[in-house]
């Protein structure tokens, strides 16, 4: 069994991406390389903050998609969380009064979570709690405010991100993105800090810290920038996952059919050579999800 924990899927993709130059993947692009790579199932990420790529996703389009292909999508929920954009949604009341039917309808989790507003932002805030009520895990990118792009807002060492941990100790956050995975390596360079540094994994890097620190706290390992800090340097990396194995979630990302995903190829070859574990194969390509998410895999 291959789950991939962060897929953007759309029902009637249309418009090409500026950086691709292609559209999004639809429903059959998406189930063809699934196939290709042996993934059993995905988590269908919406696209629905004001700063994705791509045109905003509607939870219908989500749930029609998996019922056209019973039993291979996973659907999670989103919520752009700022204040005045949705005057409905103020209070964390008025987010569970949301979150609740969405979970009624079938959601596992929130994410994509890229809107470019402080982790300690009161409307983030609300949304935050009212996940951890409903126990939604959420998946986010993370970005630093002086940075152009898409993602929550933090700064150099996950200050913020520590602050929400703490203050939602039942609430599972999924890292993910440059701004994310960069935090591996003490050795961080600011001007490294929204990018793919190289080289050598230096101990006491923030993600590390609050991996030991926060049980809450999980990584997704998808796209470049999750597999790119794996295998920056390998010797850091068989202990990384030694230690971790129970936090690490496989994750994909394709953003176009031009993307070539080699997580899982990866992961094979370093099971098969005795750098990880199988138990530790397992966790990572289908258990930890499973178990998070109460899939009964
Ligand atoms: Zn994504």
């Amino acid at each position: 069994m291959i789950i991939d924990c962060h897929a953007h899927v759309f029902a009637f993709p249309k418009l090409a991406s500026p950086f691709s130059k292609t559209t999004w993947l639809s429903a059959q692009e998406q189930i063809r390389i699934m196939d290709s790579k042996g993934v059993d199932k995905a988590v269908i990420l919406p696209l629905s903050n004001a700063e994705c790529c791509a045109e905003v996703q509607s939870f219908g389009e989500i749930l029609y998609i998996c019922e056209c292909f019973p039993g291979r999508f996973i659907p999670y929920c989103n919520i752009d969380p700022r204040l005045p954009q949705r005057p409905d949604l103020i209070t964390v009341d008025h987010f569970l009064y949301i979150l609740e039917q969405y979970k009624n309808l079938g959601a596992k989790g929130l994410g994509e979570l890229v809107a470019r507003i402080p982790w300690n932002d009161p409307c983030m805030l609300n949304l935050l709690e009212a996940c951890q009520i409903v126990n939604f895990p959420i998946t986010f990118h993370t970005i630093t405010p002086d940075y152009d792009g898409y993602g929550v807002l933090d700064y150099p060492g996950l200050e913020l991100l520590e602050i929400v941990l703490k203050r939602f100790p039942h609430l599972r956050l999924f890292g993910h993105s440059p701004g994310f995975w960069s935090e591996i390596s003490s050795s961080l360079r600011i001007e490294d800090k929204n990018g793919y540094p190289k080289g050598p994994v230096k101990e006491g890097g923030a993600l590390v810290n609050l991996l030991r620190k926060y049980p809450n706290l999980h990584c997704d390992i998808s796209a470049g920038s999750g597999l790119f800090a794996l295998q920056r340097d390998p010797d850091f990396t068989w202990k990384f996952i030694e230690e971790f194995q129970d936090r690490i979630i496989l994750g994909l990302d394709y953003g176009s059919v031009k993307n070539d995903m080699q997580h899982i190829e990866w992961l094979k070859k370093a099971k098969l050579e005795n750098y990880i574990s199988e138990l530790a194969y397992t966790k990572i390509t289908s258990r930890n999800i499973s178990t998070i998410l109460g899939l009964g895999l």
